[in-house]
């Protein structure tokens, strides 16, 4: 059983997040979608909705699983025996920020870190753009997964 962790802030979850989760699922048996808590930080979207709307998007999806975390990413890995973490890049700026965070958690666990290219049409398709139109009133639904 392929069992990866897709970790993020998901501060919201939008179609580029949902595209990378779909791919992933064409090479692992399992997925799951855990929502990092880091008490220092500032969300824009409480994380009860982030965990109930994303829980949505995949109800009808038995090997998609989504929960949050409170702890080093490779320790929420071992924790649900995720062999690898997927990530999603999208720039070079993202491609030096994962290249880190993949470097320093193999080497802290020996986890792989499995990366996927953002499709063209979601690459400019970011969770802080998002919380800008949203914060200035603008309808960011078409930018998140349809729920039914
Ligand atoms: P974090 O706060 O950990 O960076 P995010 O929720 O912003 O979490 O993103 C989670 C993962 O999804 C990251 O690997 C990020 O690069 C990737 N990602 C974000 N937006 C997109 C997108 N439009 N296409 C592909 N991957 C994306």
């Amino acid at each position: 059983m392929k069992r990866a962790v897709f970790p993020g802030s998901f501060d919201p979850f939008t179609i580029g997040h949902h595209d990378i989760v779909c791919r992933g699922l064409r090479i692992f048996d399992e997925i799951i979608i855990g929502i990092g808590v880091n008490s220092d930080k500032h969300y824009t979207f409480p994380l009860e909705t982030r965990l109930s709307e994303i829980q949505k998007i995949y109800a009808d999806q038995p090997r998609v699983k989504v929960t949050s975390y409170d702890c080093l990413t490779i320790d929420f890995a071992a924790e649900q025996q995720a062999q690898f973490i997927l990530r999603g890049i999208r720039t070079v700026k993202d491609f030096e920020y994962e290249r880190e965070l993949a470097d320093i958690n193999h080497r802290l666990s020996g986890i792989e870190t499995v990366l996927l290219y953002s499709a063209p049409q979601y690459s400019m398709i970011s969770s802080t753009m998002l919380r800008d139109l949203y914060r200035y009133g603008k309808d960011i639904s078409p930018y998140l997964p349809q729920t039914k």
